[in-house]
């Protein structure tokens, strides 16, 4: 099989009726998880950084037993993140447009506003073929003492997929979480060059995955990157997507930029983290890195699909089974904590 068929296997839509005989079971358990997690949500966002004091995901650890062998690591607080991604599951369904995904647009911005950060929306309308849609990327950026920025990005928005609650807990929620406890940390102790979040909204198809339906707001905020100039200033692309399953191995992909990933790889195997970071599964993947590989700019999606048992991707994919109990902490602790040393260590660089 060419990496070419493996990205339409990555995109292949899932037959219709097969969700909707899923939906009514996955419905009850999706009401309750999030009758549980929102009353968490509350003091996650007025206390950042709060010990969430319990966590709603799976929680099978692969190596919590695992002690970093560096001096240089700071551990993301995988419950904190897991936390964030029950809040956003608590939403309900996000496709883009929707009022949940403006709801969490304004919630993220309110976050890293309060964490110190510039936040700004970039809204945009898209063609697609169900016609125009109204989108919203969401900004937030700290300054750097030295020239050329860093951008870290997730996407926020979950698959339309009528007739289903798709929640997208591990596809969407997880590298939003992730993407908010590292820009936690890093407000603490910022980088030397600049920083962005950036959590696009559009990144799945609206109908059948192809260039023109997929990646609607890293396409169009790679462009306009582009046209205003900013883009000659990006150093290093960041990509966190489907980070938090319990038997989580981050795809070696065949589109990210080698320097990016050998830095993640030593990282991981200085936090002893090599168990999320086997390097062994190579798989063209399409996402949100893509628009900026095409600018030439370096970039790499740190992600599991393309490496999960039995398969490119989990049988919960795209369908209302992407819930909680998929998600661990310690999986979203080792993907942020693995991506932040490597980002301190490219920041600390000279160059
Ligand atoms: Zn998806």
């Amino acid at each position: 099989m060419s990496w070419l068929l493996l990205i339409c296997v990555h995109r292949i839509e899932l037959d219709t009726m097969i969700i909707k005989s899923i939906v009514k079971t996955h419905l009850a358990v999706w009401g309750l998880l999030a009758a549980i997690s929102l009353t968490g949500c509350r003091d996650a966002i007025s206390l950042p950084g709060a010990d969430p004091g319990g966590s709603a995901g799976a929680g099978s650890s692969q190596a919590s037993t695992a002690q970093p062998c560096t001096d240089d690591a700071e551990i993301i607080d995988g419950k904190s993140a897991l936390e964030y991604a029950a809040c956003q599951v608590a939403l309900g369904p996000r496709p883009a447009g929707s009022d949940a995904l403006r709801q969490l647009a304004a919630d993220l911005r309110k976050k890293l506003s309060a964490y110190g950060y510039k936040t700004d929306y970039q809204d945009f309308t898209a063609q697609t073929p169900n016609g125009s849609v109204s989108m919203r990327n969401v900004i937030a950026s700290w300054p750097g003492s030295q020239p050329g920025e860093y951008l870290v990005g997730a996407h926020y928005d979950t698959k339309l997929l009528p007739d289903c609650a798709f929640v997208g807990a591990n596809d969407g929620a997880s590298g939003v979480a992730v993407d908010v406890e590292m820009a936690r940390m890093l407000a603490k102790k910022p980088l030397r060059h600049g920083l962005k979040f950036v959590f696009f909204d559009g990144e799945e198809a609206v109908r059948r995955w192809n260039p023109q339906d997929s990646l609607y707001g890293s396409r169009y905020y790679a462009q306009e990157a582009a046209k205003n100039g900013l883009a000659r200033s990006i150093k290093a692309v960041f990509i966190l997507d489907m980070v938090g399953d319990a038997k989580l191995q981050v795809t070696d992909d065949y589109f990210s930029s080698s320097e990016l990933k050998n830095a993640l790889n030593a990282a991981a195997r200085d936090l002893n983290l090599t168990a999320y970071f086997p390097g062994s599964r190579f798989t063209a993947i399409e996402d949100d890195h893509l628009p900026f590989i095409q600018l030439g700019i370096p970039a790499v999606d740190v992600t599991g699909f393309g490496s999960f048992e039995g398969g490119v991707s989990p049988a919960y994919w795209h369908t209302a089974g992407d819930t909680m109990d998929k998600l661990s902490a310690d999986s979203l602790s080792a993907v942020g904590s693995a991506v932040l040393l490597a980002l301190r260590r490219l920041d600390s660089a000279k160059n």
